[in-house]
């Protein structure tokens, strides 16, 4: 049994909750029936039309060996390891420049690889790393002056709201500033990184611990600190364009991904500030400071598939993650299941689809099969290096091919999520192939991309 639960049944019973008394995201899903770990429930606008059960009994949809689990070092993510690691620079200085080849000897009229493509790309990836997005301190009060901050720590019972209610509110401000999905889960200190990654001139490995103790939030040269009491995590989810990463392996993939950073960055940041003027602390990030896909399962978003991402039942796994780590008492949503790990077992569409064979087609296993991978979860590893090195990082494949990715506007998808939903398993390949025949999950040309009505961007996905 993993870490985090023990501490959500331990925080259930302390609130004395009812498991029904907790629910996901925003929006109440209408209740279909008791099971025998929560119950099963339904959603358009939550779950995209998928029956969804809510584990409401403490159960994760993952199992981990807590004789092997560990805090990860965020030094050994493959974003880290490009920096430092021999064999990763080696690797990379054999890969081609693909921009000079698409724009230089290409001229810009490389098929899927455009100028225009490019400027999509190169815009989209703006606010990826926006100056201090990721402080741990804001500038409370710049709008408002001291008067904001004043009393202290914000008391929900002030406007005769619940705590609840209040986490209701976080989430709708997580929307308001630009996520697609947001949950809150508990936050286990095995998905906090337990070094990060900080390089100096003398020393490209360099590393210093992340210390979860006492009171004390700060990062220092030497160390971060960060406050026992910090126990939140809101975790944000952030759709990527269904046309754009339909292009995949073209360079409109990395625009969807590039937005999704941008966004990213925007919205964690700017939902951290939201909190910091409630009087309460909080810690924004992206990919760096703990594991997203772990949080994210937790905060009852989604389920992990064969493809080793986020799968939610909204929008598959076609989103970008962030968090923020508050002390803000929100009340943590339960995980969800809703049988994407038995559906990975029978379809390989993206192991086969995969250009790099960075994913497996093999069992679920117990440990990864790079130095990026942390061990001691039962799932599918995906090589991280693989996938970073084709094609300049612009591929997608695995997400356009998916059919969870697809979105809820076809019989034949909502006659897949039925077969997930029934689990009737004899009939999962057969649908996969029909999937497949019907010519979902091709290559969408950017050319086509290019002569769409602009109204089938993600923001009104629902018409596509
Ligand atoms: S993004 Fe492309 S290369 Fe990477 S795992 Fe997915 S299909 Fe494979
Ligand atoms: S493509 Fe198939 S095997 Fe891969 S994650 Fe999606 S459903 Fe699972």
């Amino acid at each position: 049994m993993s870490e985090s639960s023990v501490d959500r049944r331990n925080f259930l019973h302390m609130l004395g909750l009812g498991a029904g008394a907790l629910g996901a995201g925003l929006a109440a899903p209408r209740v279909v029936a008791e099971t025998e770990n929560g119950h099963l429930v339904e959603s358009e606008s939550e779950y995209g039309g998928f029956l969804v059960e809510q584990l409401t009994d403490g159960r994760f949809p993952y199992q981990c060996d807590p004789d092997v689990i560990a805090r990860m070092d965020d030094k050994f993510t493959i974003f880290s390891r490009n920096s430092w690691d021999p064999v990763r620079q080696e690797s990379l200085r054999r890969q081609p420049n693909m921009t000079e080849v698409n724009l230089v000897e290409g001229e810009g009229k490389v098929p899927n690889q455009t100028r225009l493509d490019y400027a999509l790309m190169s815009a989209a990836w703006r606010y990826s790393g926006i100056g201090d997005a990721y402080a741990w301190t804001g500038s409370v009060a710049r709008m408002s002056g001291p008067a904001l901050l004043r009393g202290g720590a914000w008391d929900p019972a002030d406007l005769d709201m619940t705590w609840e209610e209040a986490s209701m509110a976080v989430k709708h401000a997580a929307l308001f500033f630009g996520a697609s999905l947001a949950g809150v889960a508990i936050a286990n200190p095995l998905w906090i990184y337990g070094t990060s990654y900080s390089p100096s001139r003398d020393d490209r490995q360099r590393t210093i611990p992340v210390h979860i103790e006492g009171e004390r939030l700060e990062r220092t040269p030497e160390a971060w600190y960060v406050p026992e009491s910090m126990n939140r995590f809101i975790s944000l989810a952030f759709e990527e364009d269904y046309w754009a990463i339909a292009n995949s392996p073209g360079r409109l993939a990395s625009a969807a991904t590039g937005s999704g950073y941008s966004r990213m960055a925007i919205t964690a940041s700017t939902l951290a500030e939201f909190i910091r003027s409630l009087g309460y602390r909080a810690i924004p990030a992206g990919n760096g400071f703990g594991l997203s896909i772990p949080i994210a399962v937790d905060a009852g978003l989604g389920e992990v598939g064969r493809l080793g991402l986020l799968t939610t039942p909204r929008f598959g796994p076609r989103v970008r993650l962030a968090k923020v780590l508050t002390d803000m008492p929100l009340v943590p949503d339960v995980p969800i299941s809703f049988g994407v790990a038995e559906f990975c077992d029978k379809c390989m569409l993206c192991a086969d689809q995969c250009p790099s064979g960075a994913i497996t087609s093999g069992d679920r296993t117990w440990e990864g099969t790079s130095r990026s991978n942390n061990p001691g979860t039962h799932k599918w590893y995906v090589e991280g290096a693989k996938c970073y090195d084709f094609n300049g990082f612009s591929c997608s494949n695995c997400k356009r091919c998916c059919p969870f990715n697809k979105p809820n506007n076809s019989w034949l998808h909502r006659l897949t999520r039925s077969i997930v939903k029934g689990r009737i398993k004899p009939l999962d390949n057969m649908m996969v192939t029909l999937d497949q025949g019907s010519g979902y999950g091709r290559q969408v040309e950017a050319s086509e991309f290019w002569k769409m009505d602009g109204s089938a961007s993600i923001t009104a996905r629902e018409k596509m």
